[in-house]
C-alpha cells in the first residue's frame, strides 16, 4: 500500500492520463512529499505514473520515469512557483529536473542519468 502525506488517490484520478497512487514509488512519494513541505505552495500534479503503451502512442520512446512510477509533473505557470519548487525539490534530493513552460518534472528514476536539469 503506497501512502502519501501530502497528495491523495484523488489528484492521481485527476493526472493526465488518469493514474492511481499505487501506480507510484513510495521512495519516489516521501521524496515529493518533503519537495511540497519545503515549498510550501500547493502542488497540481499534471501527469504522474503513464504506462510503456500510452509513451508510444504519444510517440515517445516509452523509457521515461513515468513509466516506472518515479516521475510527476508538476503544474508551474509563473516563475516564482518554478523556481520554489525546483529550490525545494533539490533540496529534497531530487537530481533529476525538467523545465517546461506550464510544469516542472521531478523523478528519482534509477536508470536514468543522475544530475540532469532538461528542458522541453
Ligand atoms: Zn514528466
Amino acid at each position: 500500500m503506497i501512502t502519501s502525506k501530502y497528495f491523495t488517490e484523488n489528484e492521481f484520478r485527476m493526472a493526465s492520463p488518469q493514474c492511481s497512487l499505487q501506480n507510484m514509488s513510495q521512495e519516489f512519494m516521501d521524496k515529493l512529499g518533503r519537495t511540497r513541505e519545503i515549498a510550501k505552495i500547493p502542488f497540481i500534479i499534471n501527469s504522474a505514473y503513464r504506462t510503456e503503451a500510452h509513451e508510444k502512442k504519444m510517440g515517445r520512446s516509452g523509457n521515461s520515469a513515468h513509466t516506472e512510477g518515479c516521475a510527476a509533473d508538476i503544474k508551474a505557470l509563473d516563475g516564482r512557483s518554478k523556481y520554489l519548487i525546483v529550490d525545494a525539490a533539490i533540496k529534497a534530493g531530487f537530481n533529476r529536473i525538467g523545465i517546461n513552460a506550464n510544469f516542472i518534472h521531478l523523478d528519482n528514476s534509477k536508470k536514468l542519468e543522475p544530475c540532469v536539469v532538461f528542458t522541453y
